[in-house]
């Protein structure tokens, strides 16, 4: 069997790995422009503030591939021919499979305004973005920050910590709340303030590029612009010398589209990560799981993205789907680790304060089922949580609230 895995992020590396462990003989071939498969958590943290260093950042080397027998092809895909089962690369040439892993991910959304798409203007998603990033993280110069989502306020909290004047704006008055809770998604978003961040609740409706000084020179030119003046809806305006929009991801479907796949905003897949051929998998940020009586769900998280790659890679194999429990995600920033584990917008909130900034709010059903929970620094209590969740074991609201009960005794 050879597997052709598009897109070498996080869904296609895990699903390449954990199919070479069940299968030593199939033919694995991961193609990405970007050459080896690399982790994108670091890119806003700990690449980012310079303390990692670039090889870290990639999952192996490249001879733990060729040990692995793991093709790589830098390159990028251009069509899915779906006939021939066969997908062709920019560089020209062409491979032939039998089945083919959509892994395309995310690009960064730009804004649809006047000055939305100036040169220069910095987004996150790639090595190659973090870089440009990092190049800006010089004391005293001025960042805006657009979008106060995961990332905005990751990248906030790292450039703020490395002497850059930040100013965060976004127009929702507590980013994060579907993902977080009011409880949690408030305390980290008045985290921004405290730490010395500007944070403007507002929506951008133009950005404009500063003129160089000499008049003989393009404004457009990032390298000769001094900065950009961006025009809020409060009717203000803000300077900055470097804007980051961080807007949220546009999934990567236009292969699948092209190829007549279903798609909705993302790919659509079944629980196995099927989508509407039968040869033809996708794993990762860019699909969208089909569920009953909803458009389906799109997780844009690590761990959805490295168990959508290990499901593909055991419905490939034939082997028994893996149960993978609750959903999770993790963000760290000013030195707080924060948390979502399951559901945050059914059932009612039970909080339980830990100290010293510590705080989880859990959310139960009636009957006693935990439904979800957020937490800031209480990553033991999100664990033991998820235990319980994951096995269905019921709760009660005083003993969720109380720092005393040990939730670990309560699943044994
Ligand atoms: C800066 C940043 C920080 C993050 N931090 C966290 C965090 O703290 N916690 C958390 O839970 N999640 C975090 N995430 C989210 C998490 O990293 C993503 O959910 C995960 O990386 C998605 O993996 P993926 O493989 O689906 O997509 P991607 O990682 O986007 O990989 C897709 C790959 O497909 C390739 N590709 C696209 N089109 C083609 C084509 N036509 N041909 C070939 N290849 C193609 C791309 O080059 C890319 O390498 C973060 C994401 C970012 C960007």
């Amino acid at each position: 069997m050879h597997v052709a895995i598009v897109g070498g992020g996080l869904a296609g590396f895990s699903c390449a790995q954990e199919l070479r462990r069940g299968d030593p003989q199939a033919r694995i071939t991961i193609v990405d422009p970007q050459g080896a498969p690399y982790d994108r958590p670091p890119l806003s943290k700990e690449y980012l503030t310079g303390e990692m260093p670039r090889d870290k950042v990639f999952f192996h080397d490249e001879q733990w591939f060729a040990e692995q027998r793991i093709a790589l092809v830098t390159d990028a895909v251009t069509r899915l021919d779906l006939a021939g089962m066969t997908v062709e690369l920019d560089g020209g040439g062409s491979l032939t499979a039998d089945r083919v892993v959509l892994a395309t991910g995310g690009r960064a959304r730009h804004l649809p305004i006047r000055g939305g798409d100036l040169a220069g203007l910095l987004s996150l998603r790639t090595l190659d973005d973090a870089d440009r990033l990092r190049a800006a993280l010089v004391p005293g110069r001025r960042l805006a920050i657009v979008g106060a989502g995961l990332v905005g306020a990751e990248v906030a909290s790292t450039a703020v910590a490395s002497g850059v004047e930040v100013t965060l704006v976004d127009p929702v008055e507590t980013p994060l709340l579907a993902a977080a809770g009011a409880l949690v998604a408030g305390r980290l978003h008045a985290m921004h303030a405290v730490h010395g961040v500007r944070v403007i609740r507002a929506a951008i409706e133009r950005i404009e590029a500063l003129p160089p000084t000499s008049p003989r020179l393009d404004p457009r030119s990032p390298s000769l612009s001094r900065g950009y003046r961006l025009q809020l809806s409060d009717r203000s305006t803000l300077e900055a010398d470097d804007v980051l929009l961080a807007v949220g991801l546009v999934p990567d479907d236009g292969l699948a589209r092209e190829a007549g796949l279903e798609c909705e905003d993302g790919i659509l897949v079944d629980r196995a990560q099927r989508t509407s051929h039968p040869h033809v998998l996708a794993v990762g940020d860019v699909t969208r799981r089909r569920a009953e009586g909803t458009s389906g769900i799109r997780h844009e998280h690590w761990e959805a993205a490295m168990r959508s790659g290990q499901t593909a890679a055991a419905a490939l194999l034939g082997t028994d789907l893996p149960n993978h429990g609750a959903s999770w995600w993790w963000s760290d920033r000013y030195g707080v680790h924060a948390e979502g584990l399951g559901d945050l917008g059914t059932g009612s909130s039970v909080v339980r304060e830990l100290g010293d900034g510590a705080v989880v709010d859990f959310r139960l059903a009636d009957e006693g089922r935990l439904l979800g929970a957020a937490a800031i620094d209480a990553p033991r209590v999100v664990r033991a949580a998820r235990r319980l969740m994951d096995a269905g074991i019921p709760v009660t609201a005083e003993d969720l609230a109380d720092p005393s009960v040990d939730l670990r005794k309560l699943g044994r």
